[in-house]
């Protein structure tokens, strides 16, 4: 089962490759099989990516809005279009199940080019009466934008962050994560054939060095970067030196609230989808699951059961509902932190180590009796570990719940609609759900609070992200100078 591209790179319109680049093998974390063998970018591969991108930017930027969006709208029907083909090397890439793969990865990178083609050319600028003189504002775009990758949903993340760069006329340099290369390749593909420039979207594959060497050349703008809080440290480092633009998406470890008057039915979907989904590697899942003490028997009851009734197997199955983690050194630290909270006390509901012989898989795990210092409600674990707390008050929880360095995102589940919303107000995250979890459509805007990010993707706020305001002051009669 190969799924080797034609070449490393996408640059300039074309594939390219440079085979002085140190070796990343690209691994099906079902099986341990090699699929590909890329290479990492040479600085004349960056150098060619960072050249072609400036030189293209400009006309792009002075192209009308709507043919920017003609081509990105283009490049999502090709998208939906091919849509089986790259679900299959997205579960190939990173073992998730088909069956997310196939309506959640592309479908969503998808959306954000309608999406984002559809509001740009609705972006304009405002006129200021100063009284016989004016000012105007012009939304320019920023330049050259990098987007860094993470690999839990890398094709979706490739389009997150490229929609809305080259809705508002940036170029794009792409490095998608070192364990996940394969998804940006195909999108870079598509656009060129939808029409895009030579030039707007490359992709330079490489560890954190081609990331760093990307985000310090003086070309580049802005940086998106989607990772982990110590990476995202020293991104932001790096790129405060030059003064550009960051959006950072970072790690969280993020509460749902489920009070006594909640569906228990509906809490412990959302709770399980919160922390099951994608085996657990989604950054805003709730991994914390608090309940209130009045229904913690009748959940655990109902979670247990639920959960043992999933099904883990093949991923190129339709009917396995959860893959493997993304590779072996993913799955070595989610057994070390389920064995430290077993050694920390917590109760082992379910699940509790390594599931079959071959690939990277995790027994969907759930713990009980979790308290606020143990490491697994402190750590992201980012596997199928979901930690549940018990509570007595509301205060209680909303104390609790905040009482970490991450506010990635948060949760409530109750009948109580003003109980909802004063809790959600009293929550510190970026993004939150009243009696639902994880849906994060392309209209909502997504990001995070404290240590989980700054910025935001998606949603009219994006906008603000990949653009920056030129104010011009109209004179409209003598200048009136003291001199
Ligand atoms: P990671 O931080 O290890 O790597 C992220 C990316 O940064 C990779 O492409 C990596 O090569 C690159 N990188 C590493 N060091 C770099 C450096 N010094 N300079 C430039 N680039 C560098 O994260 P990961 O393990 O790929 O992904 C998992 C993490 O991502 C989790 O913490 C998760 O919560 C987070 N995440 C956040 C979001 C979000 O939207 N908030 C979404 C998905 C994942």
């Amino acid at each position: 089962m190969m799924a080797q591209p034609k070449a490393s790179h996408f640059v300039d319109g074309q594939y390219v490759e440079d085979k002085a680049g140190p070796v990343i093998e690209v691994i099906y974390p079902a099986t341990g099989a090699v699929i590909a063998v890329l290479h990492e970018a040479t600085a004349a591969v960056i150098e060619q990516a960072l050249a072609s991108a400036a030189r293209a930017q400009g006309l792009w930027a002075a192209t009308r809005p709507v043919e920017r969006a003609r081509i990105l709208r283009r490049a999502a029907d090709l998208i939906r279009e091919r849509n089986p083909e790259l679900a299959r090397l997205e579960t190939l890439d990173t073992g998730k199940p088909i069956q997310e793969t196939l309506v959640a990865d592309w479908p969503s990178g998808a959306d954000a080019l309608e999406y984002f083609g559809g509001l740009a050319p609705t972006v304009g600028g405002e006129t200021i009466p100063l009284g016989r003189d004016f000012a105007y504002t012009i939304r320019e775009a920023l330049g050259v934008c990098v987007g860094i990758g993470a690999w839990n949903y890398p094709s979706q993340i490739a389009c997150w962050k490229s929609a809305p760069a080259l809705a508002l006329g940036n170029a794009m340099i792409f490095k998608p994560s070192e364990v996940t290369p394969l998804g940006a390749l195909k999108l870079a593909e598509i656009f060129i054939e939808a029409g895009l420039p030579a030039g707007l979207f490359n992709v330079v594959q490489g560890r954190g060095m081609v990331g760093s060497a990307l985000v310090s050349d003086a070309r580049v703008a802005k940086v998106s970067l989607t990772g982990s809080v110590p990476t995202g440290q020293k991104v932001y480092a790096l790129a405060a030196a030059g003064v550009r633009h960051v959006t950072m998406e970072l790690g969280g470890k993020s509460p749902i609230l489920v009070f006594d008057d909640a569906s228990i039915e509906d809490a412990v979907g959302a709770a399980m989808l919160g922390n099951f989904y994608s085996a657990g590697q989604v950054c805003s899942n709730g991994t914390r699951v608090f309940v209130q003490k009045g229904i913690k028997a009748k959940f655990l009851k109902r979670l247990a059961e639920r959960t043992a009734a999933i099904k883990l197997g093949d991923p190129l199955d339709e009917t396995t509902q959860m893959g493997p983690l993304v590779s072996g050194a993913q799955l070595a630290k989610v057994l070390g932190y389920i064995e430290t909270a077993k050694a920390e006390g917590a109760t082992l509901v379910c699940g509790g180590g390594q599931a079959g012989a071959e690939g990277a898989f995790v027994q969907p795990t759930v713990f009980a009796d979790v308290t606020d210092g143990m490491t697994i409600a402190q750590e992201e674990v980012f596997g199928p570990v979901m930690a549940v707390l018990d509570f007595d008050t509301e205060e209680e929880a909303v104390a609790r719940a905040n009482a970490t360095e991450f506010g990635l995102a948060a949760g409530v589940f109750t009948a109580d609609i003003t109980r909802a919303h004063r809790v959600i107000s009293n929550l510190q995250a970026g993004t939150c759900w009243i009696n639902a979890y994880n849906l994060t459509p392309v209209e909502m805007p997504f990001g995070g609070s404290k240590l989980s990010g700054v910025g935001r993707e998606n949603g009219h706020a994006a906008v603000e992200h990949y653009s920056q305001i030129k104010s011009v002051y109209v004179g409209m009669g003598p200048v009136d100078a003291p001199y």
